[in-house]
């Protein structure tokens, strides 16, 4: 039985690395109809962010990857926050410091940093609290029973470590990394329960993982060197038989130089790094669905940044997806986050969309910004522009014309071609239009070009000029289609408008 869990803590925004681990796992779970479930690491209440869950499964929500068993959900081996779990750790804590795989730690964080501080005076490389320091330390090894006693009585700075052995080796298979090796001497004695008497990440997450019966951990290669003292914890709790399979996802990389994709690169490269907008005080962060990114574009796009099916196909389905996917054809190199590939799939979406499915999308924007159009036309709109347009806020940006006369002309275009000489040829074509009993795109088309071989004008004399009066750019769909929709009056209007225009700044120039 498969069962993956996505396991984010909430310290803050989902990054997007996280939404693809996120997709890994839901794609894994679904090809084997297994269970998708999102546990809340929630323990580190220093770290702990409000509204970050929330944000969490908004996210998960809008990919529409719903889980299908956690917090809210429900699901057999709930609850699915871990501040909710505590008694659970504290059992396995203490079996630990029975059985000897585990001891008290009463030192302050003073005491660790002088000791840390002595270690690189005296040339020491590693400053881990590990078994060459162990005795020289406060805790429950060094110390007499007694002692021990009395610093537990006195409660404070208790916490539990795991006292991991030297000279061992520890090595596990990466489904992604094949086989992996620590040595035992280069770990420290994590600490498994804080002075606040919950437990740390290690500890909460194999208890989890084992008591949710999970059968697969994905998760960003940081953690592949916390895999080692996972599997000492198992080995410690008899648990080897439960040892989960293991695949560390490779890093994302910046769209270009050097490093790992950081949360503000999305204001660098123009490109968001989160998947919904955050608004925290010190620093907001744009997410992919504000920035106009469609979510199964963004779900094929996340599935390639890492993976690949091995043929040439990049479109795919959810469902296409989900049948090629396999945690085997995970590369180990990183995965560099290249942000035109994102916008090039996020066309292809929208080129894939119904002119109602993208008037849905786009309406709510024309509302904001405080333009009026209805519903057919908004349709029209869509499917004229949707191959001019990689981001859905563009069908407004770059479509304005649609919803309102230009404000400005391109006057490049107006300098290099517009000639006097034409000037009673523009008004003819306009009185043409306003008497044109047909108004479809064809039929204009049909007029306006047999009018410029009639008077043996140039194509490249008029139709450049038509269409900079009537949307104000050389940017844009079939100019006759784009008359045809914004009909007879409002065409007329900006012709007239755009022709005294072009006099009045001619006149002005010559
Ligand atoms: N809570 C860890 C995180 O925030 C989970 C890592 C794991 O999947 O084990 O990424």
């Amino acid at each position: 039985m498969v069962r993956v869990r996505f396991a984010p803590s909430p310290t803050g925004p989902l990054h997007i690395g996280g939404v693809r681990t996120a997709l890994y796992d839901y794609l894994l779970a679904k090809k084997h109809g297994g269970s998708f479930i999102l546990r809340i690491e929630d323990t580190d209440q220093k770290r702990f962010v409000p509204g970050a869950e929330e944000y969490i499964i908004n996210a998960l929500k809008w990919m529409g990857m719903t889980p299908d068993e956690g917090p809210g959900i429900g699901g057999e081996y709930g609850p699915y926050r871990q501040s909710e779990r505590k008694d659970l750790y504290a059992t396995y804590v203490q079996q630990l410091l029975d059985s000897g795989h585990a001891y008290y730690a009463f030192d302050t964080s003073e005491e660790l940093i002088a000791m840390r501080e002595r270690k690189e005076a005296e040339g020491i490389v590693s400053q881990k609290y590990d078994a060459t320091v162990r005795l020289e330390m406060k805790n429950s090894l060094s110390l007499s029973k007694e002692e021990t006693q009395a610093y537990l009585d006195k409660g404070e700075n208790v916490t539990v470590r795991l006292q991991v052995d030297p000279g061992e080796s520890i090595s596990f298979k990466d489904i992604v990394r094949d086989q992996v090796e620590f040595k035992s001497d280069e770990l420290d004695d994590k600490v498994l329960m804080k002075a606040d008497g919950l437990p740390t990440y290690h500890m909460a997450n194999i208890v989890d993982d084992k008591h949710m019966k999970i059968s697969h951990v994905i998760r960003g290669e940081e953690w592949l060197s916390s895999t080692a003292h996972h599997i000492l914890l198992y080995r410690a709790l008899g648990w080897e038989d439960s040892i989960p399979q293991f695949a560390h996802l490779p890093l994302l990389l910046k769209p270009v130089g050097k490093g790992k994709l950081g949360k503000r690169d999305g204001a660098k490269f123009g490109f968001p790094v989160f998947p919904l907008n955050w608004q925290a005080e010190e620093e907001p962060y744009e997410g992919f669905r504000e920035h106009g990114i469609l979510p199964d574009a963004a779900m094929n796009f996340l599935a390639f940044l890492g993976w690949n099916p091995g043929t040439e196909q990049e479109i795919f389905t959810e469902q296409g997806l989900i049948d090629a996917f396999s945690l085997e054809r995970v590369n180990k190199s990183g995965a560099r986050f290249d942000v035109d590939k994102g916008r090039w799939f996020n066309q292809q979406y929208i080129m894939a969309k119904s002119d109602e499915e993208l008037a849905e999308l786009v309406s709510p924007l024309i509302a904001a910004e405080g333009l009026v159009a209805d519903n057919a036309f908004v349709q029209k709109m869509c499917g004229l522009m949707k191959e001019r347009v990689e981001l859905i806020p563009e069908f407004v940006t770059k479509g304005r014309f649609f919803f309102e006369s230009p404000a400005e002309y391109d006057q490049k275009t107006i300098r290099k071609k517009y000639k006097a000489e034409n000037h009673d040829h523009f008004l003819a074509i306009q009185e043409r239009l306003n008497t044109s009993e047909d108004f479809t795109g064809e039929a204009l088309q049909a007029l306006v070009k047999s009018y410029i071989t009639d008077n043996e004008l140039s194509f490249g004399a008029i139709l450049p000029i038509l269409r900079i009066v009537i949307t104000g750019t050389m940017q844009g769909p079939d100019i006759f289609e784009t008359i045809a929709l914004l009909g007879k009056e409002e065409a007329v209007a900006r012709m007239q408008k755009g022709l005294t225009f072009i006099t009045t700044n001619t006149n002005t120039d010559a």
